[in-house]
């Protein structure tokens, strides 16, 4: 049996599940936190646990380059390299092999591409990208997309979305069937829902096991990402999981869940809390602003993750000041406990039936709260 996710509740569009993968069970709606590189920045794979993350996200592009998708599956593949024993879900390459502009060409039958670790020449297709997915043990394989760029034409966009098209074929043809594993297809059409229905068509009826919605978060704004959802989401299959990739902001969570999205993941949580932004039930912090130097009080009083529990904002700021590591160590450990709290508490709702009430009330704390805009 390939991976499945199958439906515990509904509340509106949004869905609680459960998607049974071969390194266990993940409930859904779920973050993924990301681990670029075969680490979660900042954090052991013990920390990530402690959080209750259940599932992470490996980049392609980064291992294949450095140490290799071959080298990994000689140690025994990413898990066991990485000391992470739940599932985990690579990306195809594809998203960040597109942005080296300049750097790479693209054709129908892949994209050629310098590397930015050594400048050496590298070929990814759809078939070598779902093989070093395998190489790398991932639970959840994605299929090689043109991510669009924004802004596109209706014309541009066309022609990308077909390109990934006939690429998401070539990835199902590819990608060899085992048991608790997945392909999971990329809806594509940037902002034009005409061109996400003719997406979704094609990638129904060849068949994958979850179906991600890309080239989203790009610049098009929260607004126009959320009408893209409105369009697109019900057109998917109901018993199958939905991934909205690299989205988003805490408020971005809450409205992709509220239209039915399953699954996240997105570097915001990791990246901000490196440079000392926190994300906490009453809105944005930035530790480094002076108001916070002398301020013996916690981060975020409902947060049980070691930066909360055992020390000040004074201190948390202090660390930041003085250049230590450990400020953006704890930063980042908050930042991921923060986004699985509210993931468990969305997830609370739908099964409770309650998701409207409570998706008001936690936009209503980060109202009340400080609002801080980081510089
Ligand atoms: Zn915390």
């Amino acid at each position: 049996m390939t991976l499945r996710w199958h439906c515990a509740a509904t509340d509106g569009a949004a869905r609680a599940g459960v998607l049974h993968t071969a390194h266990g069970e993940v409930p859904t709606p779920v973050f993924m936190p990301v681990g670029t590189a075969g680490t979660v920045k900042a954090m052991t794979a013990d920390a990530v646990r402690a959080t209750g993350a259940r599932m992470v996200l490996g980049n392609t592009y980064h291992l294949m380059l450095r140490p290799g998708a071959e080298r990994i599956a000689r140690l025994g593949g990413l898990h066991r390299l990485m000391d992470w024993q739940g599932p985990i879900l690579t990306d195809s390459g594809g998203f960040q092999v597109m942005s080296l502009s300049g750097l790479r060409t693209l054709d129908e039958q892949g994209v050629t591409f310098r590397s930015h670790v050594d400048g050496s020449t590298h070929r990814l297709t759809p078939e070598r990208s779902v093989e070093i997915q395998r190489l790398l043990g991932a639970d959840v394989t994605m299929c090689l997309d043109e991510c669009t760029p924004f802004p596109a034409t209706e014309e541009q966009a066309a022609e990308s979305m077909r390109l990934s098209k006939r690429w998401a074929a070539r990835c199902r043809d590819a990608f060899v069937e085992r048991p608790g594993h997945g392909l999971f297809g990329i809806v594509q059409g940037g902002v034009f829902p005409a061109l996400r229905a003719e997406s979704v068509e094609a990638l129904t009826r060849i068949g994958f096991e979850g179906y991600a919605v890309g080239g989203l978060a790009v610049g098009e704004g929260q607004e126009a990402m959320f009408a893209v959802l409105d369009a697109t989401v019900p057109l998917l299959p109901a018993d199958r999981a939905r991934y909205l990739m690299g989205v988003g902001t805490p408020a971005d969570l809450v409205g992709a869940v509220r239209r039915g999205i399953d699954m996240f993941d997105c570097v915001i949580p990791t990246r901000s809390g490196r440079t000392g932004r926190a994300y906490t039930r009453s809105g944005v912090i930035n530790i480094r602003n002076a108001r916070h130097a002398e301020d013996p009080t916690p981060l975020d009083a409902g947060c049980a993750c070691p930066a909360c529990r055992k020390h000040s904002r004074a201190y948390l700021h202090h660390l930041f000041k003085a250049g230590e590591m450990l400020g953006p160590m704890l930063l980042t450990w908050h930042n991921i406990q923060y986004y699985q709290d509210l993931m468990a508490e969305l997830r609370d709702a739908i099964l409770t039936g309650t998701l409207a009430a409570t998706a008001a009330r936690i936009e209503a704390r980060w109202q009340a709260g400080e609002e801080e805009r980081a510089a």
